[in-house]
């Protein structure tokens, strides 16, 4: 038996014995960022810290990547069943990535037909009509006014009919009823042009991601940064990297599903505690070839009551496809009464408004409910009243290595939150702050 020294026992046990700070040094990292979440800003991270030479891991819950720009192929034709505009399109980095991979994206104004209006079925002039949302928008306008960071139905109600108007910007704009929502958090969003994809937004993204490399069905469940850099737990074992960025939806951090190590600071939590997710919902509904009428790209607006409305948006691209648009505690009620019965309700509205005929051309329907989807837990984020410095206290890096990013953080000054455009802008930016820290 040869004889080992104390010496060379303690030599070969040194990489266990050296503390974690110099481990890390030592290359027990897997990679030097690690990004939780492969939608539009996980993908945008990946690229940037590509471009930037570091090393990544992209971890994804779902089996497949794009979040909540999806492309639903399943009634036979394409349909976003998340993201459908490229908003504030003239500074929109989704534009140029359509554009150099060859996507088609057109003005949506080239695809729409007038719209029609109903009261609970049936035919009516619509409400406040231009002049109504322009004096809205006004008040909603920072160039106008200074807007407070009261609710959006506290802003309104100087306005004869300032909750209809705001109602609907609210629901179907938004998600959520103009109570929930700050008024300023809304009047910083960026606006512009709108594009649309013919070929879908969802599938554009996804294609944007289709380079990277990412780790699907992967949830992870735990972060912990109080050792060096941070450690992740997911099912398939535990990732160790310099830093991490976290691209999950807030409805899902503040669900609690990932458990953080140190609990996270007092100014993040508030953060959250200071944003909403929305409920916007759709349900796609196919028919055998009738039209009623109706020329693609029409909308039809539906008021059912103060608390209530559906915009079915027509055979847009001439596709046998009916797009039910609904926000709000309506579709929180609709979607918790499952797909079958949504569908239904969605048709039985639909047929009021066409006639019965559209009972017998109906084929089938599929509902997208994202406020019940566990990797998105709402639609998109908005602060709430009096929180309107929400999203700041979210961007603030944790310990110099774990950074927030997402449509909730996304853009300068927040002007791109909500969108696929401003959650790219907030991947890339947080990337480049990993990459630097
Ligand atoms: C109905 C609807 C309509 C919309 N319309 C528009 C529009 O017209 N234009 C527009 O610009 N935006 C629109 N949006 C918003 C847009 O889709 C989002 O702002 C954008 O896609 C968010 O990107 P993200 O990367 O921040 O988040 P996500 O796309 O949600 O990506 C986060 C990813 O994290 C994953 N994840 C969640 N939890 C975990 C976990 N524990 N572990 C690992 N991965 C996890 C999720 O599966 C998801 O893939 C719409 C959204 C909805 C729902």
């Amino acid at each position: 038996m040869p004889h080992v020294s104390r010496r060379a026992l303690l030599a070969a046990a040194a990489p266990l014995a050296l503390p974690r700070a110099l481990r890390a040094q030592s290359g027990v990292f897997d990679c030097d960022v690690a990004i939780v979440g492969a939608g539009a800003a996980g993908l945008a991270a990946a690229h940037e810290l590509r471009a930037l030479n570091r090393s990544f891991i992209l971890l994804e819950a779902r089996g497949r990547i794009g979040g909540r720009c999806f492309t639903d192929t399943s009634l036979g034709a394409p349909f976003d069943a998340g993201a459908v505009y490229i908003h504030w399109a003239e500074r929109n980095p989704w534009r140029d990535i359509a554009r150099t991979l060859g996507v088609a994206a057109v003005d949506s104004e080239t695809i729409t037909a007038p719209s029609r209006f109903y009261d609970n079925g049936a035919p009516s002039a619509g409400r406040g009509g231009r002049a109504g949302f322009r004096a809205v928008s006004q008040l909603l306008d920072t160039d106008v006014a200074p807007v407070p960071d009261v609710s959006i139905a506290e802003r309104l109600s100087v306005l004869p009919d300032g909750q209809g108007g705001g109602t609907a910007i609210a629901r179907m704009a938004l998600g959520d009823e103009p109570e929930n929502i700050s008024a300023l958090d809304y009047a910083r969003l960026w606006s512009g042009d709108d594009l649309v994809v013919p070929s879908g937004y969802g599938d554009l993204v996804t294609r944007y991601g289709g380079g990277i490399d990412v780790r699907l069905n992967t949830p992870v469940s735990a972060i912990d940064t109080s050792g060096a850099g941070v450690a992740l737990t997911t099912a398939a074992g535990t990732l160790r990297a310099r830093a991490a960025i976290v691209t999950v939806p807030v409805g899902v951090l503040k669900g609690g599903s990932i458990r953080f190590t140190p609990a996270l600071p007092a100014e993040t939590q508030a953060g959250l505690d200071g944003l909403g997710m929305g409920a916007l919902t759709k349900v796609g509904l196919k028919f055998n070839g009738a039209r009623f009428g109706l020329a693609p790209g029409t909308d039809l607006w539906d008021r059912l009551g103060p608390r209530a409305s559906f915009d079915f948006e027509c055979w847009s691209y001439d596709r046998d496809i009916v797009i039910a648009y609904f926000g709000g505690d309506h579709a929180r009620d609709i979607i918790r009464r499952g797909e079958a019965e949504a569908v239904n309700i969605v048709l039985e509205d639909f047929a009021r408004m066409v006639g019965p005929d559209a009972r017998q051309a109906f084929a089938r329907g599929v509902l997208h409910g994202w406020a019940a989807d566990p990797w998105s837990m709402g639609c998109y984020s908005h602060a709430l009243p009096g929180h309107a410095d929400a999203r700041a206290k979210l961007t603030q890096p944790i310990a110099e290595k774990l950074f927030f990013a997402g449509e909730a953080t996304g853009g300068e000054g927040f002007g791109g939150a909500m969108t696929a455009g401003g959650a790219w802008l907030a991947g890339r930016e947080a990337a480049r702050e990993a990459a630097r820290m």
